[in-house]
Formats: structure tokens, sequence, C-alpha cells
């Protein structure tokens, strides 16, 4: 009784109706679907569109070793200590590379284990669905692979978009924005520069860490479909922020969900110790280099305490 009260007051509308989303904090994918359900009583499910955020959203990984917290960790590092023996790589393409052996051996499962089954039933109504996901294209193959062993399927309700291209592509002209649906002002607002290669096929566009508003705004532009709520679900702030923001600015009802289940886990990794995963990533990379020993190393070696500049150049990664 308690969480529906709570669920009606996360719900209402603010009084002055000034956002054109609600804005909803949860724990609780139930809370998603519901709100999706919501819609598509009021619109018919063909006009609902829920969006959702892959990493720690619909799936988050079984260790901490290549998760979305210890990838921001190792992104954090490289920009603010470089020269620290805990970084897996000299630079960011070599730390996309060392993602993706991760991403390559690891798997992933839902944060609650009925996720798989609320979306199958969002999908019964006939509501389309997109996933919008910072990973960028080179981790497709991993992606899709995990998305399919957990029992997740987006392709056969994905919103149609006539006007995307498939396969790798830039989203948009950085000098003509507004031919993807991207006004003037609003790019410049997002601080949009130079788009970066994403891809898009099975139902995720895969967005290369863009700007995620941005994104959306290019799919509604380039779909067909009479779309009159969106839906969308992230476990980072600035994401659901984004969205909202891009949700407001075309006056496109919906809801934004900030979903916080795996907070915990995220916080446990960021402030605890992380020798443990530097042990694991020194293990992996000692017994590959030792089973591979004419390969350049994963990240490029940087697991010891070498100097940056005695450290090998890194191939080209992702
Ligand atoms: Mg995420």
């Amino acid at each position: 009784m308690f969480r529906l009260l709570l669920a009606a007051v996360l719900w209402a509308p603010t009084a002055a109706s000034l956002y054109a989303a609600d804005y909803c904090e949860t724990n609780d994918f139930a809370d998603v679907i519901q709100r999706v359900d919501a819609y598509a009583q009021q619109q018919g499910g063909d006009r609902v569109l829920l969006v959702a955020d892959i990493d720690n959203t619909l799936l988050a990984m079984d260790q901490d070793l290549g998760s979305d917290a210890w990838f921001e960790w190792q992104s954090f590092l490289l920009a603010n200590e470089p020269g620290s023996d805990k970084l897996v790589a000299d630079d960011f393409d070599g730390l996309l590379e060392a993602q993706g052996l991760l991403f390559t051996l690891g798997h992933m499962h839902p944060p609650q284990p009925e996720i798989p089954a609320l979306v199958k039933q969002a999908q019964g109504l006939g509501v389309k669905t997109l996933l919008l996901t910072s990973r960028g294209p080179e981790f497709r193959p991993q992606t899709e692979r995990e998305l399919t062993r957990n029992g997740y399927a987006f392709g056969p309700t994905v919103l149609p978009m006539p006007g995307m291209p498939t396969g790798v592509f830039y989203p948009y002209d950085a000098q003509r924005p507004e031919s993807v649906g991207l006004p003037r002002a609003y790019a410049e607002a997002c601080g949009l520069g130079d788009p970066r290669p994403v891809s898009f096929g099975s139902g995720v566009l895969m967005t290369s860490g863009q700007h995620k508003g941005a994104m959306l705004r290019i799919a509604l532009h380039q779909s067909d479909a009479d779309i009159a709520a969106v839906v969308y679900v992230d476990d980072h702030g600035r994401h659901v922020s984004r969205i909202d923001d891009a949700l407001e600015d075309l006056g496109m009802p919906g809801a934004v969900f900030h979903y916080q289940r795996e907070d915990t886990n995220v916080d446990r990794f960021k402030y605890g110790d992380k020798a443990p995963v530097t042990e694991a990533w020194r293990r992996l990379s000692k017994a590959i280099e030792a089973a591979f020993p004419q390969a350049a190393p994963v990240g490029g070696g940087a697991v010891e305490a070498v100097p940056a500049e005695a450290r090998r150049p890194v191939a080209a990664g992702h």
C-alpha cells in the first residue's frame, strides 16, 4: 500500500505542468512498466515508446572488472592520474580495447531477475521500443549476445525508423543538425561537436557516449510512427535529465525514470578497495601475454608501475 501511495506521489504531474515529462526516481523496474501500461491504456500500445539504457538498467556485469563503474573509474584515472599503476591502458582507445575483451569474456544479468519478463509484458501491449546505450558500435556482438542470453528481444518491437541508416554511420552533420531533427539552438545548447560513429540494428542504437537527448530526437525524427508518449529509463541522472529536456523541448508527454537499483553496487565499488580488480586484470593480462607472446598487450599492458613513456604504443583500439 505504501508503495502504491509513493508511486502515486512520484507520478503526480508537477502542479505548474511546465515539463512535458514526469521525472521519477525508482529502484523497481515494475514502476516503469506500470507507467508504460498506463500510457498504453490511454493512447493505444502502438503509440507508446519505451526507451531504455542497457548498462546497470537492463543488464549489469556479473563482476566488478569490466563493469560500468569500473570503466568510469578507469576513465577518471586516465584523465586525472595518468601515471597510476592501476590503469589498464595508456589511453582511451586502449581502455576501449580492454573493455571489449572483458565484455567478450564476462557475462551480465538483469539488476532484477524479473525485468526481461516485465519488458516482454510491455511489448505484448504493442508498445514500440528503442535501446539507447553509450556503448559504441565496436561492442555490438557482445551486447547483443548478452541481451539474447538474458531473454531480451528488442528487434521485433523496435521503433520504425525508415530514415535511419543501419550499420555504422555518423548520426548528424555538425553543419546541418536540423536535417536530422536537431534545431540549431538545441544542438548548440547541448554542446554537440563533431559526431562520433554510431550503429543501429536489432533494436539497439549504440551511441558512443553521445548526448542521449539528441540521439532520441534523431530517432523520433527518423520515425514515421505516431508516438504520443515516451517512457525512458536509465541509471545515470545526467542522461535522464537530457532526455527530460529533449521531451520538454519537443512538447512530448511522457515519464523519465532514474533507475537506482544498482546504485549500492556502484557505490560499493566506487568507494571500496580496488585491489581485487587490479589483481584480476594483472592475472588476466599475464595469462594472455603468456599465451600470445607475439601480440601487443591488451590496452597497452599498463598493469605494472611502468612510466607512461616506457610503455609500448597501443595498437589502434576500437
Ligand atoms: Mg547505464
